[in-house]
């Protein structure tokens, strides 16, 4: 179909309107305001969301280093930070006991930092980037990135108004032509447009290793008072990660009485049928996590990917009229598994650099690439050197990597290995039949009849996360091969998208056509755009486009 498209001119764009992209639009429009010569450039900030955080979504646990520095007076101003940590406390859990660490290193701990609803904070923030003259274009989804004689020029909007099989409808709207002296991606973990610049630029990954991955389930609860205190910060590892495998999971007491409860499981699993909300149903359960709910209403739910190898793989920072920051440069600390303040700071520094650019009206990779000099001189560059070897540290399992994690911390993040190598996380993953070779057993997970008091099946957490999309769009679930899904994929990992899809968007149906036979069937309606089948399916047949803006969750208080 040859469609006409418009050209929009700006001086810079943003896409993602999370900690990252409004720390740099705060920050950039105060560096002009302080400058008496310049003028206000045009800024683009676009978010696919339906408004500024309806997808973001985090633990969370805030170091104020980030925002303190953006916004000294933020509480002043009325920063919503659920509590103060006021406890902080790790066990390690067993299917049925849990035992609590006598002692929590000052490196894992979480004195001064902030319980927050990162949903609730991103709005906040995009309020304080409103107030000094930067719109949030809300409901605006990059398609494509556009990149021209190798320099990135801007970035192509999703077309609207297609039917299923791609055909306009009579309210066809065709995606616009945004094009920027520089492009600035702050889309968060595994972003599609950040996904096209490493596959369009790869001198961006030459040097980095790949990135791993957890997926985070999350639900907050309303619980009876008294059962936690506001700012409790309870960790665990252990059950119902087996050992050898990555994850844990958290119950952070928020104001008044709701409680952010949720389960990491990291993506590199040797087992076809690790089911990241199916081991969350099964945490909730646990004797440790029940008496704090018990009694209690779930209230909202959301799923995402966390980028956790930290350092090694982060990308090059730059190219000709291009930054990345926050977790689309996998800015994140493994150690803390905390990144809204490594976001917030990578937004402050790509500010300094753009009004650099701006005065030598100059977007080359030559100016740009003060960025990555002022990252390597920053104090979270600092951070996460110190972390760089703390996710490959768990490579053996839970207790090598807790031993490991013991020695890094007296050799100054290094341990006994620097850079360990390591793979692309769904390599990891094991055909049925290597797994019972491996482990002596056919890959089996443990499962939980869903009570709708702790424990919840896909859909009805669905429905919590306010996820709306219009079902008359071409599937943003792009399967390159179907038939590698109906064959050789249920003969050789038996589906594992029907397990680690947190939002039941796979099914394995009954196929009409081949009696005895099953056929994938999606819902991407449901999908709460977490990544995880871009991240995990084994073929990498799934390819996760971006639907018409606006769709998509719609989180509250997560
Ligand atoms: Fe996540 Fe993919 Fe499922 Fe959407 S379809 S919820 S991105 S795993």
């Amino acid at each position: 179909m040859d469609i006409q498209r418009e050209t929009l001119d700006t001086d810079i764009l943003i896409v993602g309107a999370g900690p990252a992209g409004l720390a740099l639009a705060y920050k950039l429009a105060g560096l002009i305001g302080d400058d008496s010569g310049m003028d206000m450039p045009e800024v683009m900030l676009m978010d696919k969301g339906s408004h500024a955080g309806a997808h973001s979504l985090s633990g969370a646990v805030m170091d104020p280093r980030g925002i303190a520095e953006l916004i000294p007076d933020y509480k002043e101003r009325g920063a919503p930070l659920e509590a103060a940590v006021s406890g902080d406390a790790m066990y390690l859990l067993k299917p049925t006991g849990a035992l609590k660490f006598p002692y929590l290193p000052p490196s894992f701990g979480n004195h001064g930092n902030y319980v927050v609803s990162l949903n609730k904070f991103v709005g906040w923030m995009a309020e304080q980037v409103e107030a000094v003259g930067i719109d949030v274009y809300a409901g605006l989804a990059g398609y494509d990135l556009l990149v021209e004689d190798g320099r990135v020029t801007g970035v192509q909007t999703v077309d609207m108004g297609l039917d299923k099989e791609g055909n306009p409808r009579s309210n066809f709207e065709p995606g616009s032509l945004v094009k920027a002296k520089v492009t600035v991606l702050c889309e968060g973990v595994h972003g599609s447009l950040t996904r096209h610049a490493f596959e369009k630029i790869p001198e961006l990954t030459a040097n980095s290793l790949p990135q791993a991955y957890l997926t985070g389930v999350k639900e907050v609860w309303e619980v009876p008072q008294g059962r936690i205190e506001a700012g409790q910060v309870i960790h665990t590892v252990g059950y119902p990660q087996p050992s050898r495998e990555y994850g844990g999971g958290w119950v952070y007491g928020m104001d008044k009485n709701p409680v952010s409860v949720g389960y990491a499981v990291g993506l590199n699993s040797p087992d076809p049928t690790n089911d990241p909300h199916m081991k969350f149903q099964l945490y909730k359960a646990h004797p440790l996590i029940k008496k704090i709910l018990d009694g209690g209403k779930m209230l909202h739910y959301g799923a995402k990917t966390i980028p956790d190898n930290g350092y090694y793989s982060m990308p090059k920072l730059y190219h000709d009229g291009l930054l990345l920051c926050g977790d689309s440069a996998g800015m994140l600390n493994p150690q803390k598994l905390k990144g809204i303040h490594l976001a917030i700071k990578s937004g402050i520094m790509a500010a300094e650099t753009i009004m650099e650019a701006l005065k030598k009206d100059d977007f080359s990779a030559n100016t740009l690439g003060a960025y990555q000099g002022k990252f390597e001189n920053s104090w979270a560059k600092a951070e996460l050197y110190k972390s760089r070897n703390f996710h490959a540290g768990f490579h053996g399992g839970m207790w090598a990597g807790i031993f490991h994690a013991g020695v890094q911390m007296v050799t100054g993040g290094r341990g006994l290995f620097d850079r360990r190598p390591k793979k692309p996380d769904h390599e990891y993953m094991l055909t049925r039949e290597r797994y019972r070779a491996r482990f002596g057993a056919e890959p089996h997970k443990a499962t939980i009849k869903f009570d709708n008091q702790f424990s919840y099946d896909k859909l009805t957490d669905v429905y919590k996360s306010g996820t709306a999309h219009e079902e008359e769009q071409p599937p943003h679930l792009q399967i390159t091969d179907y038939d590698i899904c109906n064959n050789r994929c249920t003969e050789e990992y038996g589906n594992p998208c029907q397990h680690f899809c947190p939002a039941q968007v796979y099914e394995m149906v009954e196929d009409s056509d081949r009696p005895g036979r099953t056929k994938l069937q999606l819902t991407p309606s449901n999908c709460v755009h977490c990544k995880t089948c871009d991240i995990a399916d084994p073929y990498q047949v799934i390819r996760w486009v971006t639907p018409q803006g606006g769709e998509g969750p719609n989180y509250e208080n997560l």
